[in-house]
């Protein structure tokens, strides 16, 4: 899935061991989250999707972590409340590791052994730290690492929602970059697969959703004795959002402009073409008087027909004007001054008063002339 500045990916799989699957997840950005119910039977199920859905309730809409601090502490509220009305089992509880991701800031809360995980610079790194009998263990040098993958009591935590009204969760704020990936797991994923393996099938899998499927299968590839659950983010810009923000507005003006200024260049084009298809000029062509649309000696101009006006005919101030060209203003006002024209060379033909008819040569070439027009 696409946000403004991440993308993420989601699964939770029942695993290949257990009949029900308890875990609960959100991947709705900026809060993700990963719960696991415990409580036997469908209890640890309502537990964790109780937990999930009061924390998209209350959860800040910025990486406060005090905040988010306060949405998980009523989620354990509610898991309690709950079961004293008889909703699941009593005892019923869950873990629930929960983050907003905000630009370039992270808030994480957390309470119980799911893990938030952030693969920086190359290196994954556990940015949580498990309430388990075994994680303290292996702070306390007792066992290592790897032992506390197979130690027989590695499930039971330490702390959880739903048991304990004072319960208080783990609060993380940190920044992160450009590139970097958030990963959130259950038990099920990080105790089948070494945190080697998951950073090696991150890196495999740029998408995130690749990566959340390719993770998956592998917990079930190595037994996939748990529950898996897995949400993966990948941090695709961290810059502040107010730069963002006016970048992007910067942009959408250019391209607005640049729009308003490509239509009034169409118009101008347009309108300069109108103008001259609507303009008319005459000027002498092999003697004859030719009528052209367009403006004189500006190259928009268009042949419109030659006329049966012989140049040569006109009295000598009209021969030259139409060598030169003799503007119209319209096509209208061109033609009837080559009307006039036809009727001042009929004049000079039928006038020297001897009486005799127009030649019919003259009066045949007028009405072909205007079948022409
Ligand atoms: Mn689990």
């Amino acid at each position: 899935m696409m946000h403004e500045t991440l993308s993420y990916g989601s699964r939770t799989d029942v695993g290949l061991v257990r009949e029900h699957n308890e875990d609960s997840l959100v991947a709705r950005p900026p809060l993700f989250a990963v719960a696991d119910g415990m409580g036997g039977h469908e209890a640890g199920e309502i537990a964790s999707e109780i937990a999930i859905e009061t924390l998209v309730s209350q959860a800040p809409p910025t990486p406060d972590a005090k905040e988010l601090g306060n949405a998980v502490v009523a989620a354990n509220h509610a898991v309690m409340a709950a079961s004293a009305n008889g909703i699941g089992k009593p005892g019923m509880g869950t873990t629930l590791t929960a983050a907003i991701l905000k630009g370039d800031e992270l808030a994480i809360a957390q309470v119980g052994d799911s893990r938030a995980y952030l693969l920086h610079a190359g290196q994954l790194q556990q940015l949580t730290r498990d309430h388990s009998y075994v994680a303290d263990l292996v702070e306390q040098g007792e066992i290592t690492e790897e032992e506390a993958r197979w130690h027989p009591q590695r499930s039971v935590i330490t702390r959880a929602l739903g048991g304990d009204e004072n319960m208080v969760p783990d609060l993380y704020e940190l920044n992160v970059e450009r590139g970097d990936r958030l990963l959130l797991c259950s038990d099920g994923l990080y105790g089948m697969v070494t945190d080697e393996r998951m950073q090696a099938i991150l890196e495999e899998h740029p998408d995130p959703q690749e990566a959340t499927d390719a993770l998956v299968e592998e917990a079930k590839l190595e037994g996939g004795h748990d529950n898996i659950t897995a949400v993966v983010v990948n941090i695709l810009r961290d810059a502040p959002q107010t730069a963002k923000a006016s970048t992007k507005k910067t942009r959408r003006y250019l391209a607005s402009f640049l729009c308003i200024f490509l239509v009034v260049i169409a118009l101008a084009v347009v309108g300069i073409f109108t103008y001259a298809r609507s303009n008319a000029y005459l000027i002498a062509q092999d003697d004859k008087v030719t009528v052209y649309r367009g403006i004189l000696n500006s190259g928009l101009s268009w042949y419109e027909r030659t006329t049966d006006v012989t140049v040569s005919d006109l009295p000598s101030t009209t021969q030259e004007k139409l060598q030169e060209g003799i503007a119209c203003g319209s096509l209208d006002k061109a033609n009837e001054t080559v009307a006039s024209y036809q009727s001042n060379v009929k004049a000079a033909t039928t006038s020297p008063s001897t009486g005799t008819t127009q030649p019919p040569s003259l009066s045949t070439g007028a009405a072909m002339s205007q079948q022409q027009a």
